[in-house]
């Protein structure tokens, strides 16, 4: 069982750019940070309205001198105290975080980006060599990644329990956005503006979760894909409401993804299933504690979180409370948050081995998503014609 016994000589000083009130995800980062003392919130810009940024940031504890206006005073400013951030995390919206995040790098902090990374794999690519250059951890946060009957289904899959994998089914499809809620939702609108949301809407927001989820657990690399998009509410265009997408893997295996916002009555729907030549594992985001295992001519059983039959040895399979209790969202990420801290700290001390030990998603893991963005809208924007995944 997880516990927080695990300490480091001093929390990691930590600051954010965005997550301001009122915004969809920054309590998550806060939640998710604070759950194991391992980080400690001291600085931010939280806001692009200034003065509700300070206001709010110091409704949180922070020193209303280290609520800054804007990032750049942030970076200028941190670096010359003896007590300044050590990390930030970056959760505004995706059109700002090729920016934030070079320069959160150059001013020698590591960092926790949302997703998509950035508009285009070049700029990915550039983060990645930079945070080699500085020596410093850089996160991407596919928040569900963190969820331990996931990393039990990554284990399964490794040890053989499914035989070879043919088929993986992704799909993340809510309903929330049926109508133009963008309308009158500030946090929906830039979703649907190029300039914020960059290529891509529902490809971006919602199948990049997925398809990190596929090659988490697989390890399979896509070969080549093609997809279908559309705007069924007409005044998005060019972004897409509803996405498909077919993969062929190296390797022989195949997989479809479906994204979208108009699954109307939907909540969320996000799920995968990962077919083998002798059984199938199924994970749905509403029931995370459970994964269906099913072996071709056997009952279908129901894995719970927590229990003794698991691969409780493995990386990730571990639990903060018994089995039958729900564990949920802010577990998972406080699950990520613990893996960033140790792989900082690891990277603080120059301790390669450890930090090569540590598994969390990175830049990598980032700079695929973004690929499959822009292989996505070059297909779907050219009648779907199969795209080499390079
Ligand atoms: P939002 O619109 O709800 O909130 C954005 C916040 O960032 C606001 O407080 C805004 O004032 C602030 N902001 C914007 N530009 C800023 C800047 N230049 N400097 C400082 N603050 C700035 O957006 P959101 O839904 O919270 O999404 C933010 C990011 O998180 C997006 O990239 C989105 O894709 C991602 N996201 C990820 C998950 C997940 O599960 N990992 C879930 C939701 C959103």
């Amino acid at each position: 069982m997880f516990n927080e016994e695990r300490r480091l000589a001093a929390p990691i000083r930590w600051g954010m750019v965005g997550g301001g009130r009122g915004s969809e995800i920054g309590h998550a980062h806060r939640a998710g940070a604070a759950r194991d003392g391992l980080f400690q919130l001291v600085a931010g810009a939280f806001d692009l309205d200034v003065e509700r940024g300070r206001e709010f940031g110091v409704n949180l504890g922070v020193d209303s001198a280290r609520c800054y206006a804007n990032y750049q005073a942030m970076f200028e400013a941190e670096p010359q105290r003896e007590d300044g951030i050590q990390a930030v995390s970056i959760a505004t919206p995706n059109g700002t975080h090729f920016a934030i995040s070079k320069a959160a790098l150059e001013a020698g902090l590591h960092v926790i980006c949302e997703k998509p990374l950035t508009f285009t794999v070049a700029e990915s690519e550039q983060l990645k060599q930079l945070a080699q250059q500085k020596n410093r951890v850089f996160a991407v946060m596919y928040g569900y990644s963190g969820f331990p009957m996931l990393h039990q289904a990554r284990e399964m899959i490794k040890r053989g329990d499914l035989g070879e994998v043919r088929i993986i089914n992704m799909q993340f499809a809510h309903g929330f956005h049926n109508t133009a809620v963008e309308e009158h939702s500030p946090g929906a609108k830039w979703r649907m503006n190029p300039e914020m949301s960059g290529p891509t809407y529902v490809l971006g927001d919602l199948g990049t979760h997925t398809f990190h989820m596929a090659q988490m657990l697989t390890g399979l690399e896509v070969d080549e894909l093609c997809c279908m998009r559309q705007s069924f509410i007409a005044s998005r265009s060019p972004l897409e409401d509803n996405a498909n997408v077919m993969m062929k893997f190296k390797g022989g295996a195949v997989g479809t993804l479906w994204a979208s916002s108009v699954n109307a009555g939907s909540m969320h729907q996000q799920k995968i299933r990962v077919i083998g030549e002798k059984a199938s594992i199924e994970w749905w985001d509403e029931q995370p504690n459970q994964l269906r295992y099913e072996v071709q001519g056997q009952p279908a059983q129901v894995l719970e979180r927590g229990m003794g039959y698991l691969y409780g040895d493995a990386p990730g399979v571990c639990s903060r409370i018994g089995g039958g209790h729900a564990e949920g969202f802010f577990e998972s990420w406080a699950n990520l948050y613990h893996r960033y801290a140790l792989a900082m700290d690891a990277a603080n001390r120059d301790d390669t081995e450890a930090l090569a030990g540590i598994w969390y998603p990175s830049v990598d893991d980032g700079t695929q998503g973004v690929r499959l963005l822009e292989c996505c809208v070059e297909s779907a924007d050219s009648h779907s014609k199969w795209v080499k995944f390079d």
